[in-house]
């Protein structure tokens, strides 16, 4: 898909209408190419220098650009950047957090030690400690709980694919130190 990463002047003007945000560029896996992939294309990649994953600018779901660095007459404020684990416009989860989602369940699957109901339970809190809502706190309870019973192993395995696609709630519950 080049029309990810070839700004054409369109998609420049659709990019200034976003609220004066830049546009960012992020790698299906996550990682953050060029948080001003419109004002500094030439540090825009085609496919990721770490690990080799197609990098995007765009929802997949619905086509919207990915908010980078918010500008000031056209000059970045480097207020940091943070990448967003869900897309503003449609709401749907960005490649790297639903990569991340399913690698983590892949890994509840692998623990012999958890029932299959336990395993069910365990999979459904990773869905819930993503997002911040209100039940957030409970999924992360759960989550805890049943990575206890998982092994250390796991636990730190789980900790290293989830941490950057947590919501902060999740993350002062299940790590509180
Ligand atoms: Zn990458
Ligand atoms: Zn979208």
């Amino acid at each position: 898909m080049s029309q990810d990463q070839e700004l054409s002047d369109d998609q420049r003007i659709e990019a200034l209408y976003q609220a004066g945000y830049d546009i960012a560029q992020i790698c299906k896996n996550g990682h953050i190419i060029n948080t001003e992939a419109n004002l500094q294309p030439q540090h825009n990649q085609w496919y990721c220098s770490r690990c080799g994953a197609e990098c995007i600018a765009r929802c997949p779901a619905c086509k919207m650009f990915i908010r980078g660095e918010y500008l000031h007459n056209n000059h970045s404020l480097n207020l940091g950047f943070t990448r967003p684990k869900f897309c503003a416009n449609c709401g749907d989860a960005y490649p790297w957090t639903k990569i991340a989602i399913q690698t983590a369940k892949e890994l509840a699957d692998e623990l012999d030690s958890l029932t299959d109901d336990e395993k069910a339970i365990l999979k459904q809190s990773i869905d819930g400690i993503v997002k911040d809502t209100p039940q957030t706190k409970i999924a992360a309870t759960r989550f805890a709980k049943l990575m206890v019973k998982g092994g250390k192993e796991a636990a730190s395995i789980a900790k290293e694919v989830l941490v950057d696609v947590m919501s902060e709630v999740a993350k002062k519950t299940i790590f509180p130190s």
